[in-house]
C-alpha cells in the first residue's frame, strides 16, 4: 500500500489520515524547490514516521505516482515484444494532491534534469529564462575574493545576470505579492479551503482503531511477548499518529464552527489596509515581512507563485522585467477568489486632480456590495456613489473635502436591483464608490491596533 493510504474493512483503499499530511508535504516542499535529498535528509533529521528510513529514491518514488492524484498506474508486459507497457486507470481512489499539483511536479522535475546547481540557495532557482534562447538560466556563484555575486547564467548565449539585480528590479512585484500573500493567509483562507464534508466520523474510527491497537501492544509487553526496544518504538509510532488525528479533528470541528462571509472579510481586510496605509505603515510592513524572510524562504516564496520569468537586458546592460509568469495553482487560486468576488484588480483613476490606484473587484451583485458595506459601517461612515459609465467613455467623480475613496465596485447589471439612468440597458457599467471619512473612524479602528505585521 502506498505511504498516505491504507485498506478499509471491506478492502477499499482509502485515504490514512496519519500519513496524508507526510504525502502533502513531500509535494508541497518539491514545489518549493527542494530536491528529493534534501526533503529526506530532512525527514531523518526529524525522525519522521521513525522507524521509517528516508531515502532520496522513497521520495521520488512518491512524487511519481500518479495514485497521489487519484490514477492507478500498472505496468503490463506485453506478451509478444516483452516490452513493459504503463496502463492507467483515471480516478479509482480519492486524490491526496491536485491534478494541477502532481502535474507541476513533473515539471519540476524536468527543470530540474536540465540545470542542477545547488550549491547554494539561489532566489530565482530555475526560474529565470534566457532572453535569446528562452533556456532555464543556470545558477552560479563567483568565487575568488572580490565580492561574491550569484548570476543566472546561459553558457549557450554566454549571457549572465546578477541576482541582486534582478531581485531589485523585481522589487515592486515581489512587495505586491507579499502583501497580497499576507492577506491571503490572514483573511482568505477559509475561502480557499476546499469544501469536504467536514464529518468527523472517519477520524474517530481511526482513533479507536489507534487506540486499541495501543492496549494490545501494551499487553504484548507486559506478558513479555515484546522486547522492550521495539515496544516503545512502536508504541511512539502510535502515540504520533494519533496526536496528528487529533489535531486534525480540532481543526476541522474549528473550521466548522468558524461562519465568515467573503464581503465582510474582504471589508475586514480593507479596514486594516486603509488603517495602515493613513498611519504610513503599510510599505514597511510589507518591506519588513520580505526582509525577514531567510534566503531559503525566499526562494520558497518565488518558487511557490512563479512559473518563469522573463528578463531582456537593453545595450547599456539594464535589466528589463519582459514577462512574469505564474504557477498554475497560483493562478487556479486566484480564480477562486474571483469566483467569490474577492480578487482585486488596481483601477488607475484620477481623484482631485490627482493619479491614483484604487483596489476594485471584479463585478459583483447587490447583495454582496451590502454585505461589504455593513461590515465597512461598524468602523466607519461610509457613502456609496452610484457612478453609471458608459463603455467607452469616462466616469468622473469627485469626492467631498472629509471623504477618502476606499473602494470602486463594479456592480453586475444583472443583478442588480436600481434603476439606471441610461437606456441603454447593456451599453453601461454601474460602478458603486465606497467612501469613507478618514477623521470620524469609530473607535474600535482608532484604538485598534493593527496586527498585520505580527501575523
Ligand atoms: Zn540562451
Amino acid at each position: 500500500m502506498p505511504l498516505g493510504y491504507k485498506k478499509d474493512g471491506n478492502k477499499k483503499t482509502i485515504i490514512d489520515e496519519t500519513t496524508k499530511p507526510v504525502i502533502e508535504r513531500i509535494f508541497t516542499m518539491y514545489l518549493e524547490g527542494k530536491s528529493f535529498q534534501q526533503i529526506s535528509n530532512i525527514f531523518n533529521e526529524e525522525e519522521l514516521l521513525k522507524p521509517k528510513k528516508w531515502k532520496d529514491t522513497t521520495i521520488q518514488k512518491i512524487i511519481d505516482n500518479k495514485i497521489y492524484m487519484g490514477d492507478y498506474e500498472q505496468f503490463k508486459r506485453i506478451a509478444k515484444n516483452k516490452q513493459i507497457e504503463p496502463v492507467v486507470y483515471m480516478n479509482v481512489v480519492e486524490p491526496i494532491i491536485s491534478r494541477a499539483v502532481w502535474e507541476e511536479c513533473q515539471h519540476q522535475k524536468e527543470k530540474n534534469q536540465r540545470t542542477y546547481t545547488r550549491d547554494r540557495v539561489y532566489l530565482f532557482f530555475q526560474k529565470i529564462k534566457c532572453p535569446t534562447c528562452s533556456r532555464i538560466m543556470k545558477c552560479k556563484g563567483s568565487g575568488g575574493k572580490k565580492k561574491k555575486y550569484m548570476y543566472y547564467n546561459c553558457e549557450k548565449c554566454h549571457l549572465n545576470f546578477r541576482e541582486d539585480k534582478i531581485e531589485e528590479l523585481l522589487t515592486s512585484f515581489i512587495y505586491d505579492m507579499v502583501e497580497y500573500d499576507m492577506a491571503v493567509k490572514k483573511y482568505f483562507l477559509p475561502i480557499l479551503a476546499d469544501n469536504k464534508p467536514t464529518k468527523t466520523d472517519d477520524i474517530d474510527k481511526e482513533i479507536k482503531g489507534l487506540e486499541k491497537q495501543k492496549e494490545r501492544i501494551k499487553k504484548a509487553y507486559m506478558s513479555g511477548i515484546v522486547e522492550m526496544e521495539d515496544f516503545s518504538a512502536d508504541y511512539k509510532l502510535i502515540e504520533d499518529k494519533l496526536e496528528i488525528l487529533k489535531q486534525k479533528k480540532n481543526e476541522i470541528l474549528d473550521l466548522d464552527s468558524i461562519t465568515f462571509n467573503p464581503q465582510q472579510l474582504m471589508a475586514d481586510r480593507d479596514i486594516e489596509r486603509e488603517t495602515m496605509i493613513r498611519l504610513d505603515t503599510l510599505n514597511s510592513v510589507v518591506k519588513s515581512n520580505w526582509e525577514n524572510k531567510s534566503k531559503e524562504e525566499k526562494q520558497e516564496f518565488i518558487s511557490k507563485l512563479v512559473e518563469s520569468i522573463n528578463i531582456t537586458q537593453d545595450s547599456n546592460k539594464v535589466l528589463h522585467l519582459e514577462k512574469i509568469n505564474f504557477r498554475k495553482i497560483f493562478v487556479d487560486m486566484l480564480a477562486k477568489l474571483l469566483d467569490k468576488g474577492i480578487f482585486e484588480v488596481m483601477i488607475p483613476c484620477e481623484i482631485n486632480g490627482k493619479e491614483d490606484v484604487i483596489l476594485g473587484t471584479p463585478n459583483i451583485s447587490d447583495k454582496q456590495v451590502q454585505d461589504y458595506l455593513d461590515r465597512l459601517n461598524e468602523y466607519y461612515e461610509t457613502k456609496l456613489y452610484l457612478l453609471y459609465e458608459e463603455n467607452d467613455g469616462n466616469g468622473e467623480f469627485i469626492p467631498k473635502k472629509d471623504e477618502q475613496v476606499i473602494k470602486i465596485l463594479p456592480i453586475s447589471s444583472q443583478s442588480s436591483t436600481t434603476k439606471s439612468p441610461i437606456d441603454k440597458e447593456d451599453n453601461y457599467i454601474q460602478y458603486g464608490i465606497v467612501t469613507y471619512n478618514p477623521n470620524k473612524t469609530k473607535a474600535r479602528v482608532l484604538n485598534g491596533e493593527c496586527d498585520y505585521a505580527t501575523s
